[in-house]
């Protein structure tokens, strides 16, 4: 089901329940409201028949004449100040205290009401008579006795039709249901209304996202004219996400175009010298000898360029499989191992114990890629230092060389993919234009940092920071 559809739905259902709940509730208190209402009035005639009994029975006795119950037109009697009989409007009967019926009021006809216990009060249908003759109608009953000088005399049964208030109950019902069927009719309009307005962005969003299909261009969305709620913060977040994938698309590009153009160059030496030897290298041995000793170097360079590209590919943001590492320990061990064929390799050594959390492979490879490079700048009787120091709970270690040095326009572009500072010269010694890649990403991914000073025909230093790990 569609957003909107379900939104509307409900809207609707909540406001239509409320409606109902609510009108339910107002029914039911006018119900009782009018109930009691005509309770208050049937004790009223109640007192009322009694006063004019015993009025009658005062006057009587007055008269010296006898009064009798059982006279059958009791009830008949005309209230002189109101103009109306005793019986308007209700239905009277007076019975004997064994329930025999003494008189009744005409609006009962040939029907009697039944006799109920003292005091009985509730409502009845019974088959009365009325205006459209004899029909079943429902009554407001009450039962009591009538007493003269605190002797009982008989039982009065009065009942009063309760068709006025079930009119008034079922007319306002139809009103309500009137009032709840426009209530849902405008819920409706305003639900679809509102889930539109609220849904609007949305659907731009979707339209502009699919308006960039099949096109390779990721354009932003345009968030101008959002407000700053969850679809503008949703639209905001897709953008910046849009733009990391757009950057992540133009560093693919850029990093195969340099990829190819980096694997042509040795490619475009083996096959010249390839050709080359098929041509004339059996004639001549020194031109076949001299060819395969530059594909071998050509193949070796292009063995360590792939190698490079794979682990740079490899280096993830998995910091799962981080351990510690003593990285002292990790220098020194290194240092051991290339002291033995470079003795111009010097470190300030130490037996102190500092740990990093770290992936002890790729951190061996960022100190074998600056000493390598320190050591290929450096002449044989120049020198390379490894030295470390701990400030505010970082290690810096740095190896520092006298060697060629960088000029200041070179140092931002260094830990660019295939950036050298002299290309075809790098090239011929074998560099691969990774390495300090390498080392930049690798750092990072530790939480760390690599920075350079250098300075032309004095030397280089390369600082590594990393987090020491307590
Ligand atoms: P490569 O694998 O080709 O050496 P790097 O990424 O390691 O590539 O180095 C990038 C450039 O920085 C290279 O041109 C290299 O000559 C230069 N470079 C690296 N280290 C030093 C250094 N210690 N002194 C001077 N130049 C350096």
């Amino acid at each position: 089901m569609k957003i909107k559809t379900s939104l509307t739905l409900w809207f609707t259902i909540l406001v239509s329940t409320l409606m109902f709940i609510s009108n339910a509730i107002v029914l039911f208190a006018v119900k009782e409201y009018l109930y009691n209402q005509k309770v208050d009035e049937i004790k009223e005639r109640v007192v009322q028949v009694e006063k004019v009994i015993n009025a009658l029975a005062i006057d009587k006795k007055e008269s010296k004449e006898k009064f009798d119950i059982k006279d059958p037109e009791l009830l008949l009697y005309t209230l002189t100040d109101q103009h109306t009989t005793l019986y308007e409007g209700a239905y009277l009967q007076v019975t004997s205290l064994n329930d025999q019926i003494f008189s009744k009021s005409p609006t009962l006809e040939k029907s009697e009401l039944p006799v109920l216990k003292d005091g009985t009060i509730g409502t009845l249908t019974l088959d009365l008579p009325t205006k459209k003759g004899k029909t079943k109608t429902k009554i407001l009953y009450y039962s009591t006795t009538l007493a003269f000088e605190n002797i009982l005399l008989a039982k009065l049964q009065i009942g009063l039709p309760l068709a006025k208030n079930d009119k008034l109950v079922s007319e306002l019902l139809f009103f309500r249901l009137i009032e709840i069927s426009i209530a849902i009719f405008i819920s409706i309009l305003f639900g679809i209304f509102l889930s539109k307005r609220a849904l609007s962005p949305m659907v731009k969003i979707t339209d502009e996202v699919n308006s960039m299909e099949g096109k390779n261009l990721l354009k932003l969305l345009d968030t101008k004219n959002l407000d700053n709620d969850e679809i503008g913060n949703l639209a905001k977040t897709f953008n910046s996400l849009l733009s990391r994938i757009s950057e992540a698309f133009e560093f693919q590009k850029r990093f195969v175009s340099d990829a190819s153009h980096e694997l042509r160059s040795p490619l475009t030496t083996i096959k010249g010298y390839a050709q080359l030897i098929a041509k004339r290298g059996s004639e001549k041995p020194e031109i076949a000898k001299e060819g395969l000793d530059v594909i071998i170097q050509e193949v070796e360079r292009l063995e360590r360029m792939v190698n490079d590209m794979l682990t740079l590919a490899k280096t993830g943001r998995n910091t799962t499989d981080f351990r510690k590492v003593d990285i002292i320990a990790l220098i020194n061990s290194l240092f051991d191992q290339l002291h033995k064929i470079h003795a111009n390799l010097k470190i300030d050594s130490s037996n102190e114990r500092i740990f990093v959390k770290a992936d002890e492979d790729s951190l061996t490879r960022v100190f074998i890629n600056l000493i390598d490079n320190a050591l290929r700048v450096t002449e044989k009787t120049g020198f390379v230092k490894i030295s470390w120091k701990v400030e505010d709970s970082y290690i810096f270690i740095s190896i520092s060389d006298n060697g060629i040095g960088m000029d200041k326009e070179h140092l931002e572009h260094i830990f660019e993919r295939f950036y050298r500072v002299d290309s075809s010269r790098e090239r011929e010694k074998g560099g691969s234009g990774l390495g300090l890649a390498l080392v930049k990403d690798i750092t990072l991914m530790h939480n760390g940092q690599v920075f350079v000073e250098s300075k032309k025909g004095e030397g280089s230093t390369f600082t590594v920071k990393l987090p020491i790990f307590i």
